[in-house]
């Protein structure tokens, strides 16, 4: 089969969608390859290094022209239009975008959306949100040591002492842990909060304080339990308990790293105006929350801001920052989910029946499959 490699066009994306690596094993399976001259560039893999892992080198119309198209982001229209009706596409396409999938569906695309793969065991190792998320957690915590004028670790000099950065992590999924992981490694003292139960004990596992909210109702603890996972968006008394600890903790941070998210909604807002005004000077928010909305308010899409001298930075994306890492574990994540759509004679097999192929299929001939 014919499998295409496109070179992203969107603003500031960085990755690529396969690797040597990852093409050396589709040309052993005896696949024929074609990665758009430039594909990977900006993610440090030359074309030079594809053709010698087997791949040919082309045009975007070649690559999109392919019978499986595989990318980091939604094609836009005018590379849809490059696209046979009947091809397939795998990519981190947006499931909440519904006129995406339209637009893909319309141009007669079966189109999989690996961020829907359902977060179970056998889904781990095509799991993009988190090979994405693992890497933008340790990129936060280096933006803001970037930032931050002051040291991470407690040093004792002859000079005197200086005191280990308090860093404060908001929302502690995989970026969150790897946060909180990286920010250890570094030296700083972490606390950390979440609204889900089980955190507490990863948080401190990794040697990190967790700020309990105690939950006041069976209700309260029944939706912070979440759903497959994810988190739920909590009663407005819990939010407001949560608030007034998180004050209180921010006032003495030196870093907040926020990752709050709730699927398909827009982020909670976590370290009010407020609580920024409280912090110290020189104090560093990195809001990772930012395309959602920010856990913070005063947080800026694609910029680094500073009021009351509190310096949030808002770059969005973070995974983009680390290309050829990002690249190598999303390829990886890439070939794994095409084992369950290609049979053993490398032609296509999409069976509607396997969880992960359902839920992540997004449109089909035409027709809109998307959950
Ligand atoms: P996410 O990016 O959707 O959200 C980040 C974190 O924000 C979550 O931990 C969430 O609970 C938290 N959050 C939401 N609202 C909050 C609030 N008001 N205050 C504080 N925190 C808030 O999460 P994620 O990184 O995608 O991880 C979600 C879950 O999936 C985790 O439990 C993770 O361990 C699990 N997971 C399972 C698998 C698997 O079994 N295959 C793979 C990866 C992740």
């Amino acid at each position: 089969m014919k499998i295409g490699i496109p070179a992203e066009t969107r603003p500031g994306e960085t990755r690529v969608a396969a690797t040597p690596e990852t093409i050396k094993k589709y040309v052993a399976a005896k696949h024929q390859v074609i990665v758009q001259s430039g594909a990977g560039v900006a993610a440090s893999i030359t074309d030079e290094a594809y053709q010698a892992a087997g791949a040919q080198i082309g045009s975007a119309a070649d690559a999109f022209g392919a019978e499986l198209v595989l990318k980091v982001r939604a094609p836009d229209a005018s590379e849809r239009a490059l696209m046979a009706s009947g091809s397939v596409l795998v990519g981190m396409l947006n499931p909440f975008d519904a006129d995406n999938i339209s637009a893909m569906a319309a141009t007669g695309l079966s189109a999989f959306a690996l961020e829907a793969a359902p977060r179970i065991t056998r889904a781990q190792s095509l799991d993009v949100l988190s090979s994405q998320a693992n890497i933008a957690g340790y990129k936060a915590v280096m933006l803001a040591a970037n930032t931050y004028q002051r040291f991470m670790p407690m040093l004792m000099t002859a000079a005197g002492t200086v005191k280990a950065a308090r860093v404060l992590i908001m929302g502690v999924g995989v970026a969150g842990l790897q946060a909180i992981a990286t920010a250890k490694r570094l030296g700083a003292v972490i606390e950390a909060s979440d609204v889900r139960p089980p955190v507490k004990e990863q948080v401190e596992s990794l040697g990190a304080k967790f700020i309990d909210v105690p939950y006041e109702t069976d209700e309260e603890r029944e939706i912070a339990q979440g759903v497959g996972g994810y988190a739920r968006p909590m009663p407005a008394a819990w939010m407001q308990r949560q608030a007034a600890l998180v004050h209180e903790r921010a006032k003495q941070a030196d870093i907040i790293i926020t990752t709050a998210l709730i699927p398909g909604r827009k982020a909670p807002v976590l370290i009010s105006e407020d609580t920024v005004k409280a912090m110290k000077p020189g104090s560093v928010i990195v809001d990772m929350a930012v395309e959602q909305g920010g856990n913070c308010p005063l947080s800026e899409l694609g910029k680094t801001v500073t009021k009351y001298g509190v310096h949030i930075i808002g770059e969005p994306n973070l995974a983009t920052l680390v290309a050829a890492d990002a690249s190598a574990l999303y390829a990886r994540n890439v070939q794994d989910f095409l084992k369950l759509i290609i049979d053993k004679e490398g032609g296509l097999a999409i069976n509607r029946e396997d969880e992960i192929v359902a839920a992540t299929l997004m449109c089909a001939a035409g027709e809109i499959l998307r959950k």
